[in-house]
């Protein structure tokens, strides 16, 4: 089966479904995440994928599980064709830091790195969050100074 990129893009927004970067500002097209990886039996049927940045994507890996500290429990990523993002994350005041409220949306920011926690490179994710808070900011001004 042939997989509509488009429709895959579009559907989502043009958002990775996991950080909630935009593809238009990234340098390459994001991918095809397999919700359940095809190493294990995953299908290419569209309840089965969701759009990536190819951050998220190779730090998914063929995970599809983590460990909750917090219920000392082991339980499914986020999955973004079953759950609703804002169930399970919000961003931080600042909209730099996203936040996971439940044992999915915890084990998926820690699996994903979605923060940048684990890596002392703040490359990505966090950057662009960072340039899109600021980005938003200068907007707010120019709408009141110029609006
Ligand atoms: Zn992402």
């Amino acid at each position: 089966m042939t997989i509509d990129r488009e429709l895959i893009r579009k559907r989502a927004n043009y958002l990775c479904e996991y950080c909630h970067s935009p593809e238009n500002i990234s340098a390459t097209r994001f991918t095809i995440d397999h919700i359940i990886p095809k190493s294990l039996g995953g299908s290419n049927n569209l309840d089965n994928i969701a759009l990536a940045c190819r951050r998220c994507n190779e730090r998914r890996y063929n995970f599809i599980a983590g460990y909750d500290p917090v219920t000392s429990t082991i339980v499914p990523l986020f999955n973004p064709r079953l759950q609703e993002w804002g169930q399970h994350f919000t961003w931080s005041t600042d909209g730099t830091t996203i936040i996971g409220n439940t044992p999915v949306g915890r084990v998926t920011v820690s699996r994903f790195d979605l923060n940048d926690s684990r890596y002392a490179r703040k490359d990505s994710i966090v950057s662009i969050l960072m340039t899109l808070a600021t980005l938003g900011k200068i907007q707010s001004e120019i709408l009141v100074h110029f609006g």
